[in-house]
């Protein structure tokens, strides 16, 4: 007998027959003899629908409200979980974040749990209840405040008590067969992959990869928690997610280990690109104006700097930052106009980002010839490039981006023979 954490994502409960599939899934484990902890999210695209609500109520709503909002989306679907879970004739029992000991930081809307204290699970689990937990949500002991765990936070509840249970696997379900080399959605000749180190998911999911939340990913290797990514719609071996010193489970014994070249494609629409035109090429301006944007509370990602022009002494400098920072970056850079002395600055929100990730990449060359090469080949103009020890990222016009996905993953030989499934969802 073992204790299995289970993570559904929105797209297993979107509505009420998801969430009796969902349930019948639970129940099986639970009759295989197993105990069953499960993290919930909120119903489908409910997250997005209350966020544009609050959009139509206040601009900018206060984010201690914002966090109460977002946290009555995985209310609903836990205890709807745990009702259908009654009818199949078994004891569950629903739990808030608070009700469940996830103890995080003040931070709302992007809060990281600090502690996990699971009294009422244990207690649960003790009287032979099935126990599911709201994913995404925490308190606040100083504040007393309910908080969020930024989008896509279930998979860090999932993991987080899995770790506090000492579980022996933290199973994350969505529409999806597993991790794949690509996004389905994107890339249909994407395969799924068997293992995956969690270095390489780390970096896929940093860079567009929603498939398992990069703080989960992250505290899961950290705590030597086994991710394994599973669909909620069909029985299949997923995909372990295995960290340095893991053991991996038994049905992966004796498989290769090996690190790829290249594990995997991610693509990214989600940033923008602002460029400060005409910069002074002197000392302690790129200092001044990533400065002013740190404090605007934007967070940079890449950047490039031309070379300045010889009759001008001027240059330009350019950096990428999720869309949803660059309002504030540009309100900041615009009032200190006049102080640094750039000439303008110029908002592209029309951009992708593709990136190549592979723990190979460290020990083999040619990697970033052969994307190069695809993409000029396919007459796909890059914008910025830029890359780490195990990725290669370049930005792209936005349109580009899908195809540009395409023919990368055929330059690395990762296409499969049949195309990827997705079984649900909307992708938002
Ligand atoms: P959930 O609602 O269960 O949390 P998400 O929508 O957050 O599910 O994540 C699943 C989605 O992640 C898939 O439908 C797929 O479009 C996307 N995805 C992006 N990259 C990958 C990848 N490399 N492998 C699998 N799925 C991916
Ligand atoms: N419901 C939250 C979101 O949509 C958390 C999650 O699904 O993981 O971001
Ligand atoms: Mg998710």
């Amino acid at each position: 007998m073992a204790l299995i954490v289970q993570k559904y994502g929105g797209s297993s409960v979107a509505d009420a027959d998801g969430i009796k599939r969902v349930a019948k899934r639970i129940v099986e484990t639970r009759r295989a003899g197993h105990d069953v902890v499960v993290a919930v999210s909120a119903m489908g695209d409910t997250t997005d629908e209350l966020l544009d609500l609050a959009a139509q109520i206040a601009p900018i709503p206060a984010p201690r409200e914002l966090d109460i909002l977002l946290s009555a989306g995985e209310r609903i679907s836990m205890a709807l979980l745990a009702m259908a879970i009654h009818s199949m004739g078994y004891e569950a029992r629903s739990y808030t974040g608070i009700q469940a000991g996830m103890v995080t930081d003040s931070r709302h809307g992007s809060a990281r749990i600090v502690d996990v204290t699971p009294t009422r699970v244990h207690q649960a689990l003790d009287e032979g209840a099935i126990v599911i937990v709201a994913g995404f949500q925490g308190f606040n002991p100083d504040t007393q405040d309910v908080t969020t765990l930024g989008r896509g936070g279930s998979d860090t509840t999932a993991v987080a008590l899995a770790k506090a249970l000492d579980a022996d696997v933290c199973e994350i379900y969505s529409d999806v067969d597993g991790v794949f080399t690509a996004d389905p959605r994107v890339v249909p000749k994407a395969r799924k992959l068997d293992v995956i180190g969690a270095e390489e998911m780390l970096e896929l999911a940093a860079n567009g990869a929603k498939v398992l939340y990069i703080r989960a990913v992250e505290f899961a290797r950290r705590h030597g928690v086994i991710i394994h990514a599973r669909s909620t719609f069909a029985a299949g071996p997923g995909t372990y997610v295995l960290g340095p010193g893991m053991t991996p489970p038994p049905e992966l014994e004796g498989a290769a280990m090996e690190e790829p070249i290249v594990a995997g494609v991610a693509t990214d629409l989600g940033q923008a690109k602002i460029t400060v035109i005409g910069v002074p090429d002197v000392p302690g301006k790129a200092a001044e104006i990533f400065k002013i944007v740190a404090k605007s509370g934007a967070n940079v990602d890449m950047i490039v700097q031309n070379v300045s022009a010889a009759a001008t002494g001027r240059t330009d400098i350019s950096f990428t930052l999720p869309k949803s920072d660059a309002t504030a970056a540009l309100r900041a850079l615009d009032a200190e106009h006049a102080d640094v002395g750039f000439e303008s600055l110029v908002h592209d929100d029309q951009i992708g980002k593709l990136s190549v990730v592979g723990a190979g990449m460290r020990t083999h060359s040619g990697v970033s010839a052969t994307l190069f090469e695809a993409l000029s080949t396919a007459g796909i103009n890059i914008e910025m490039i830029s890359t780490s020890e195990i990725r290669i990222s370049v930005v792209l016009h936005g349109d580009d981006l899908a195809g540009a996905a395409r023919v990368v993953h055929s330059a690395y030989g990762l296409d499969g023979d049949i195309e990827a499934v997705v079984h649900a969802g909307t992708g938002r």
